[in-house]
Order: C-alpha cells, then structure tokens, then sequence
C-alpha cells in the first residue's frame, strides 16, 4: 500500500455479499459496510458506495425467483429493491450523521463526456454536505443498448472520474487465486497471464465475476489508482485494506499513460463497431502514432455513426487502437483504401482527411481479442 495520505475511496459491493443463504439483503453485512465508510468519513476519507443489489432486494421483497424473468419484469423488481437498499443504507449512516446521496448512471451518462464530469462535481457537492454518493447502475431504465454492463466495469469508470486513490471490490472469494487455489496476494499489473488465471480451478467459484473485476481494474490501475478485490463479509475488512493490511488481492496503481480525455475514449465509451486496417496503417498508428487514413482500411464492420467510437482491428484480428470515427460505416465501405484526396470525389462531400485523428485514437496495448 502507498504510503500517501489517502483522500478518496471507492468501495464496490457485490450482490453476493450482500445477500445471505436465502438470498435476502442481509442486514448486518449493511450495517457492517455502512459502519466502515462512515469511520472513514470521520477520518476525512472519502467514500463512494457502488452497491449492487437493487435487484436482489427487490426479488426478496416480492418474493420472486429471478430465473425465467424478463427484461420489465426486471426492471421492475430494481426499482423496488433500490429504495429498499437506499433505506437501509441511511438507516446506518444515519446514526452515525451521514445521509446517502443516490446516483443511478446508465451507459449514455458515459458516453457524453460533458454530463459525464458533470456527475464528479455532484459528487464533490455531496461531499460538501457530508453525505454518501451510493452509485449503481439504473436497473429499472436501463435495455441491452444502454447499460454500463455491470458494476464491476461501474466501479473502474467510477473510480477513475472520482479521482479515487483505492478501488475497493468487495466479493464472495478472498481474492484472486492461483492455479493451485492459492490466493493471490499481490499483482504489479494485469496482464494476459493474470486474467488467464480466472480459467483455472483455483478460480471456479468467481470465474465470470472474476474477469470483469480483472477488466475494470486494468482500467482503473491505468488512471493510477491502486485497486483491491476482496472478501466483503468480513468485519473491517474496508478499514484493514485502507490501513494497508495484507488482506485480498492488491493490485499496484500504474503510472498514468493516458490523459483524462483518452482515458474516456478508451475506457468509458462502448465501441460501435470495427475497422480492420492493413499492416502498413498498422505501423503508422501503433509506431509512429499518425491519425488514420482512408487509404489503409481494409473494411468497415457493425454499423456505426460519425462521432461513435470503434476499434481498429490488424490483419490478426487483434484490437490495436480504439478511436471516435469522423465517417460512418457506410461511408467508410465507399472510401476504404482510397487516398484522402479522392473522398470529396466518391462521396461527393469530404469534412476531414483523416477516418479517426489521433487526438480521438487511443493504441491499446495488450488486449483480449473479443469475436
Ligand atoms: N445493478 C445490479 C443490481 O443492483 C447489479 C449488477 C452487478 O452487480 O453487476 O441489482
């Protein structure tokens, strides 16, 4: 752990932890997390609550088994538990003085970029009053199209604009573990033998959950926060990780690469759609960091528009760079291999030389290939 006086925390709560064998919200695991943050509200720390559970509760309440049901049915069900679970969150807050402040975000509070630093300064004002911003995804609105995904991908976005110094996953399982099923205490960096752990025995239990927290913490670990996946039932647990404890699995923050706008790009938009570039446009890009051209694309796929983000894909189908495109994907089929000076000529109009300048293209270094 740094030894830098911590200022701001994000704590990320999975369902699993809080619900218990009978899969109600269990109240003494709130009790036991909202008890934590507001001791390190009282030592001037910080706190953002990402807690899952919406759903969950909701489903206790109704008594209704999840299984088999659809996508209203659902939403409806979130929007019952999340008032539940705000109460029972500001029942403890509140004898401790503290009152929650709800924020539910869906995928499109992402994807614009000024309502996006708009919620860091509702954030900042709630600190102000001393309350707790409480953050999760809103389940009871939110289709396929626009969801963040989940609340472990929440968290790293999350973590990242809050400017955090630790994301705090809290899980089911003590950590990350190895192939021999032993934990994981610490990892410099995620790398593609770090996730490919999650495949292993040790790992049965969370595999799933564990690679969308290995995913969001690259992410979050990129903006240089130090992050730390652990098991969230246990007394203390959040204080023993803030007072530096060797507890979980810590992941070392990495220095920041990218500056706040390519981390958004990079990290806080879901791309649209692919273009597969040749490996002369490849070299230009990942080399000599050029914007990219018409000239060296090879095809456009998914449908996509002017101003969406897609990712740029080599001849091995590997993602090299993920960007906002100036041309959509039928534009792109018209004006693939071309040189910028014959656009205006096939489409009749030409607004920019270059499909994506490298302002707006980020090279992704080590990625998985997703089909
Ligand atoms: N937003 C969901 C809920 O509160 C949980 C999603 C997740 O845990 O990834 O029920």
């Amino acid at each position: 752990m740094s030894k830098k006086k911590l200022k701001r925390v994000v704590v990320k709560v999975g369902t699993k932890v809080l619900t218990d064998s009978t899969n109600r919200i269990d109240r003494k695991v709130i009790k036991n997390l909202a008890e934590q943050v507001c001791a390190l509200m009282d030592r001037k720390i910080e706190v953002v609550l990402v807690s899952s559970g919406a759903i969950g509760a909701g489903l206790g309440l109704l008594k209704l088994r999840k299984k088999g049901k659809s996508l209203s049915e659902l939403q409806a069900i979130a929007s019952v538990g999340q008032n539940h679970l705000m109460d029972l969150y500001n029942e403890y807050f509140n004898k401790k003085g503290y009152i929650a402040g709800q924020i539910l975000l869906t995928q499109e509070d992402f994807n614009d970029r000024r309502r996006f630093l708009n919620i860091r300064y509702t954030l900042n004002t709630l600190f102000e009053y001393k309350a707790i911003p409480v953050i999760n995804e809103n389940d009871s609105i939110s289709t396929e199209e626009i969801k963040c995904g989940d609340n472990d991908r929440l968290s790293g976005l999350v973590a990242d604009f809050a400017d955090a110094d630790i994301l705090v996953m809290l899980t089911d399982v003590d950590g990350l573990c190895d192939a021999t099923g032993t934990l994981v205490n610490h990892l410099k960096a995620i790398t593609g033998r770090v996730k490919s752990l999650c495949h292993g025995k040790g790992c049965e239990e969370s595999t799933g959950g564990m690679i969308t927290k290995l995913e969001a913490i690259k992410n979050a670990s990129s903006a240089g926060i130090e992050c730390v996946i652990a098991y969230g039932k246990k007394k203390n647990v959040i204080l023993d990780i803030v007072d530096g404890k060797n507890i979980g699995t810590r992941i070392d923050a990495q220095e920041r690469s990218l500056k706040a706008r390519k981390r958004w790009i990079a990290f806080s938009l879901k791309p649209k759609g692919k273009i597969v570039i040749d490996a002369g446009a490849e070299k230009a890009l990942v080399n000599n960091h050029k914007s990219l051209l018409s000239s060296g694309i090879k095809k456009a796929s998914g449908k996509f528009l002017d101003g969406d983000v897609i990712d740029v894909v080599n001849l091995k189908r590997k993602v090299v760079a993920r960007g906002l495109t100036n041309y959509s994907s039928k534009e792109i089929e018209k004006i693939k291999g071309l040189r910028s000076d014959k656009i205006e000529i096939e489409l009749g109009y030409k607004d920019y030389d270059e499909v994506i300048h490298r302002d707006n293209l980020v090279i992704i270094e080590e990625q998985f290939m997703e089909e």
